[in-house]
């Protein structure tokens, strides 16, 4: 039985990004609070249409703690409008948290850089085992896409759908805004891997501690000369200088040194607090 716009009750508009607006719904039958995503394909060709059928379905095989649940999908011809039914992360995104404490002038615990490293490191190792060669999703890792749950755990949202509605014509077009997490690699132009997640994640970290993204440039080019040459500065002082090796190991210019997700994983500093977190 699926369920119809009828079905739910919004209780209020979330916020509207690229792609459509994003609102808080009830579902009228146990009460149970979700989010939808409100997609106008009315502009789409046919073939952008099949992917993103294709790309919605995959994201409904996706199910980890750590990775935003998708729940249904409502299409609506009247108004050409797909609405994309979804877990609501109540802690709101990491990047509203990284803007704050800026704003504040208060840097976050170590321990919670900790609980967010691991938990995003598992989240991308169910993405890559799901990538079953035919369909790969697009991870467009960065902060925005990174959701605390009312618990302050972490949910990996938001991705696939970017690939959809922004053609993968050139690589750079992947990226909505500034790239700042682009891995050496994209930017040469070469294939995307799962150690270029790692790359992303590493950089996003790295923000997470020092509340500006390791590489940073006033235009593209300047952008991708330092993300080539591969220097930063080490994270506030703040932070240990375990936490500092691991962001190291992760924004490694060269591929082959750089970890995969297990070789992060089996690190012991990663174990050791991945029993403390528990
Ligand atoms: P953007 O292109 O900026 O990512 P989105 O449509 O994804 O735009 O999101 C719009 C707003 O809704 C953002 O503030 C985002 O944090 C929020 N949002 C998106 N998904 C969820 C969710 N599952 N739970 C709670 N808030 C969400
Ligand atoms: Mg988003």
């Amino acid at each position: 039985t699926t369920l119809g716009l009828d079905d739910f009750e919004v209780l209020s508009t979330i916020g509207t990004g690229s792609y459509g607006t994003c609102k808080k719904i009830r579902r009228k039958k146990d009460g149970k609070v979700l989010v939808w995503k409100e997609m106008d394909y009315g502009s789409m060709t046919e073939s952008e249409k099949k992917l993103l059928v294709s790309e919605v379905n995959l994201l409904r095989e996706l199910k980890h703690c750590h990775i935003v649940r998708y729940y249904d999908r409502i299409i609506d011809r009247s108004n050409t409008t797909i609405y994309i039914i979804m877990e609501y992360c109540g802690g709101g995104d990491l990047a509203t948290l990284i803007s704050r404490c800026r704003r504040d002038g208060i840097y976050v615990d170590e321990d919670f850089v900790w609980k967010i490293v691991i938990q995003l490191t598992l989240a991308l190792k169910e993405c890559h085992r799901r990538k079953n060669g035919k369909a790969v999703l697009h991870r467009d890792l960065k902060p925005a896409n990174v959701f605390l749950d009312s618990d302050q755990n972490v949910k990996l949202g938001d991705f696939g759908l970017a690939r959809v509605l922004q053609h993968e014509t050139s690589f750079a077009k992947t990226y909505v805004g500034t790239p700042y997490y682009m891995s050496p690699e994209l930017v040469n132009n070469m294939s995307y891997n799962e150690k270029s997640d790692i790359w992303s994640l590493g950089c996003m970290m790295y923000e997470l501690c020092a509340l500006h993204p390791p590489f940073t440039a006033a235009n593209q080019t300047d952008l991708n000369r330092k993300i080539r040459l591969g220097d930063f500065s080490r994270i506030p002082i703040r932070y240990s200088s375990d936490l500092d090796m691991i962001i190291r190991k992760m924004i490694q210019v060269e591929v082959s040194k750089r970890p995969g997700i297990d070789a992060i994983l089996n690190e012991p500093l990663v174990i050791a607090h991945q029993t403390h977190s528990d």
